[in-house]
C-alpha cells in the first residue's frame, strides 16, 4: 500500500532573509535631509551644462563664419561667389548650362562655342574653360570698382574693364577663355567658328563674328577703351 509522506513542515526558525517580512519596526526609507543633490540631479545638471556650452560655441562659430563670408564678399576675395551674376566655378565650360553666366550668352555665340569645345576636346584634346561669360551689371560694376581701387585711375581700369552699361560680357556676346594655351588654340582656330579675339592686351577675349568664318576675323582693338562699340 502506498502511502504519501506529506511534505516536511519546517518547524525550525524561520530563515534570516525573511524576519524583516514580518517586523513592525523595520526601518522605513526617507529621501535624504541633505541639500546636495542627489548625483542624478548633478549628472542632469552636468549634462545641461555641457549642451549649454556647446550652443554658446556652435552659435560662436556660425557668427564667425558669417562674419568672414561677409568680409570675403566685400574684399572680392577670389572664394567670394556670385553665380546668379556671372560668376563661374572653375573647370567650366560652354557645356555647363545651368548657370547663369552660360545660359544668359548670346545663342549664336554659345552655339558656336560648344561646336568648337567638341572638337577642340575630340581632336586636338584642348579643354576650353569659359572663365567668364554673361555678368550682371551689378557684377560687372563691381568689377570696374575693384579695378579702378587696384589700377588707380578709371581711365587706366577702363583699359580692362568695361563699364556695366556697355560691356560685351553684360551683353552676353563675350567670353573669357582659359588656360593661356587653350586661348592661343581658339585665336588659332577660332575664325572657323566665327570666334574672334578682339582686344591686343586681352589675349582671352573672344566675341561672335559669324562673318569671320568666310571672311577672316576683324582688326583688333588695342584694349577695350579703343573699342568704339562700347
Ligand atoms: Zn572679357
Amino acid at each position: 500500500m502506498l502511502t504519501s509522506t506529506p511534505a516536511p513542515r519546517h518547524t525550525g526558525p524561520r530563515p534570516a532573509t525573511h524576519w524583516f517580512a514580518e517586523s513592525t519596526d523595520r526601518p522605513t526609507y526617507s529621501e535624504p535631509t541633505s541639500d546636495w543633490p542627489s548625483p542624478s540631479k548633478t549628472s542632469h545638471r552636468r549634462s545641461y551644462n555641457r549642451r549649454t556650452a556647446l550652443i554658446v560655441a556652435l552659435v560662436a562659430i556660425l557668427i564667425a563664419v558669417a562674419g568672414c563670408a561677409v568680409l570675403a564678399f566685400d574684399r572680392g576675395l577670389p572664394w567670394a561667389t556670385d553665380t546668379d551674376g556671372g560668376d563661374l566655378p572653375s573647370n567650366t565650360t560652354a557645356h555647363s548650362t545651368g548657370l547663369a553666366g552660360i545660359d544668359n550668352l548670346e545663342p549664336g555665340l554659345l552655339e558656336a562655342l560648344q561646336q568648337a569645345t567638341t572638337d577642340a576636346e575630340a581632336q586636338y584634346g584642348v579643354t576650353l574653360n569659359v572663365n567668364s561669360g554673361w555678368r550682371s551689371e551689378a557684377y560687372q560694376q563691381e568689377l570696374l570698382d575693384d579695378a579702378v581701387k587696384e589700377y588707380g585711375s578709371i581711365e587706366e581700369a577702363s583699359r580692362w574693364v568695361a563699364p556695366a552699361t556697355t560691356s560685351s560680357h553684360v551683353s552676353g556676346s563675350a567670353v573669357d577663355i582659359g588656360p593661356v594655351d587653350s586661348a592661343q588654340w581658339l585665336e588659332d582656330n577660332g575664325a572657323a567658328y566665327g570666334l574672334c579675339r578682339t582686344y591686343a592686351n586681352e589675349g582671352w577675349h573672344f566675341e561672335h563674328f559669324p562673318e569671320a568664318a568666310t571672311q577672316g576675323c576683324p582688326e583688333m582693338y588695342a584694349d577695350s577703351s579703343h573699342d568704339p562699340r562700347l
